[in-house]
C-alpha cells in the first residue's frame, strides 16, 4: 500500500505536475505528501483550492528545495525506507545546476525499487494501479543491497 509520496518538479514542468496533483486530488488527500520547497508550495495550493474544506486535514511536508538540498533530503527518505513512491517530473532539455543531487536521487529511486514516475502517464498508471492500495503488496527490497552490506573486505 503506498501511503507516503515524493512530489518534485523542475520550474518547467511544475505546471504539468500540479495538473496532475489537481487530477488526483481526492487519492493523494489521504497520503502523506513530502516535496521539495517550491513544489510543496504548489501542491499546498493546488490541492487547497481542488479539495476546498477537506484539505483541512492534508499532510503535505516541505522539504528544502530542490537546488538548495531537497532532492538529497528525498534521497536519503528512500534509502531510510520512508518513501514509497517517487514522482519526478524533471526538465529534460536544460541541465540543472544541481545535476549531481537529481542523478543522486534517480538513482536511489531505482536501486530501492520505490514505483518512480518521470512523466504523467506513468505516475498515472501507479496511482491507478490496484496494487497502490493494496495492504498484502509488499515493495521487495533489492538482494543486491544485502550483499552489497555483508561483502567481503580484504
Ligand atoms: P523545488 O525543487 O521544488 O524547490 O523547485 C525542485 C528541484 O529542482 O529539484
Amino acid at each position: 500500500m503506498i501511503k507516503n509520496i515524493a512530489l518534485v518538479a523542475h520550474d518547467s514542468r511544475k505546471a504539468e505536475l500540479m495538473s496532475w496533483v489537481k487530477f488526483n486530488a481526492e487519492t493523494l488527500s489521504k497520503c502523506t505528501l513530502f516535496c521539495t520547497g517550491t513544489t510543496g508550495r504548489l501542491v499546498k495550493d493546488t490541492l487547497s483550492k481542488t479539495l476546498g474544506d477537506k484539505a483541512a486535514t492534508l499532510e503535505v511536508n516541505c522539504l528544502l528545495s530542490g537546488p538548495l538540498g531537497g532532492d538529497f533530503e528525498i534521497g536519503a527518505m528512500i534509502a531510510e525506507g520512508k518513501i514509497d513512491m517517487l514522482v519526478f517530473f524533471c526538465d529534460n532539455l536544460i541541465m540543472q545546476g544541481h545535476q549531481n543531487d537529481v542523478m543522486g536521487l534517480v538513482r536511489l529511486a531505482s536501486l530501492y525499487n520505490v514505483p518512480f514516475a518521470t512523466n504523467r502517464s506513468t505516475a498515472d498508471y501507479i496511482i491507478a494501479s490496484p496494487l497502490f492500495h493494496s495492504e498484502d503488496y509488499k515493495r521487495i527490497i533489492p538482494a543486491c543491497i544485502d550483499s552489497y552490506k555483508n561483502r567481503q573486505l580484504k
